[in-house]
């Protein structure tokens, strides 16, 4: 049994954001065995019943989140509309209905180039809930990436107190990429001052390296840009792939509590469709 838990994952239903095909997916995660893996599509949980049905019966635990877009107030539509990005994970029932709460006001209320929460709503509805840090992204890290470590340190707090105690996590990321390197060293740092722990994910988007570059062919068509613009956005690197546990722990030699602690997650994480009553 792997000892290592995808817990950062966009499907094929990241629309034009994701190409891991959750069949092919599910059947890589089982020759792997993996004991678990979660789904975290962008702003959507379109992909969540597939997954999940897959997963059952490969004997693989699926673990059920969402990366969401937070803006400072999600119900102002004007401004700016580069987002933060977190990664949240339901660990049961009452977490599973509150993911699909905080996803629906998104869409419905909190729409603005993007389906979008705010702090104050994940607040009122965190129970149930697991977060990690999210990617470069994700506000702690952005804020230690510009040098605002003591603002970053009351973002990091304020999450940790959002949720049950010991389940917000300082999520670590390693793609190469060289602002990843200028925060790593302080992420760990800060998730043992202020007394959470780390967790390693690799952000998939494809299943393999050279999936990458079906990956930014999806992107030129999300954004009506192509391949040769030198000015689109794209992908920095081939590094978002499905890596194994021995990848990820090479990655994370000196941190091999922030693979371990995937596993803490995943046993966490006992949300089950309950598709006898439901449907
Ligand atoms: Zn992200
Ligand atoms: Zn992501």
């Amino acid at each position: 049994m792997s000892k290592f838990v995808h817990l950062h994952l966009h499907t094929e239903y990241s629309l034009l954001d994701g190409a891991a095909r959750i069949d092919k997916l599910v059947k890589i995660l089982k020759e792997r065995e993996a004991p678990a893996c979660a789904i975290t599509d962008h702003g959507n949980m379109y992909g969540t019943v597939k997954f999940f049905e897959k997963c059952k019966a490969n004997g693989i635990k699926p673990i059920i989140g969402t990366e969401f877009y937070v803006a400072d107030n999600y119900k102002d539509k004007t401004g700016k509309f580069d987002y933060a990005h977190i990664t949240i994970l339901a660990k049961n029932d009452e977490g599973y209905k509150n993911l699909c709460k905080l996803n629906s006001i998104a869409w419905i209320d909190g729409f603005y180039y993007k389906p979008r929460i705010d702090y104050n709503l994940l607040r009122e509805h965190s129970k149930g809930l697991i977060c990690l840090s999210g990617c470069l992204r994700g506000d702690v890290q952005q804020l230690l990436l510009q040098g605002f470590d003591e603002e970053a340190e009351k973002m990091a707090i304020t999450l940790r107190d959002m949720f049950d105690k010991g389940d917000f996590y300082i999520e670590v990321m390693d793609h190469g990429l060289s602002e990843q390197k200028q925060i790593l060293d302080k992420q760990f740092k800060l998730a043992e001052k202020i007394g959470v722990k780390t967790v390693a994910t690799n952000d998939v988007h494809y299943l393999y390296q050279e999936d990458a570059e079906v990956q930014d062919i999806m992107m030129c068509i999300s954004m009506g840009k192509t391949i040769d613009d030198p000015d689109r956005m794209r992908m920095q690197c081939n590094e978002f792939y499905l890596k194994t546990e021995e990848e990820m722990r090479q990655i994370f030699s000196a941190h091999q509590e922030a693979i371990d602690n995937t596993l803490e997650v995943a046993e966490k994480c006992n949300f089950e469709f309950d598709f006898k009553s439901s449907f």
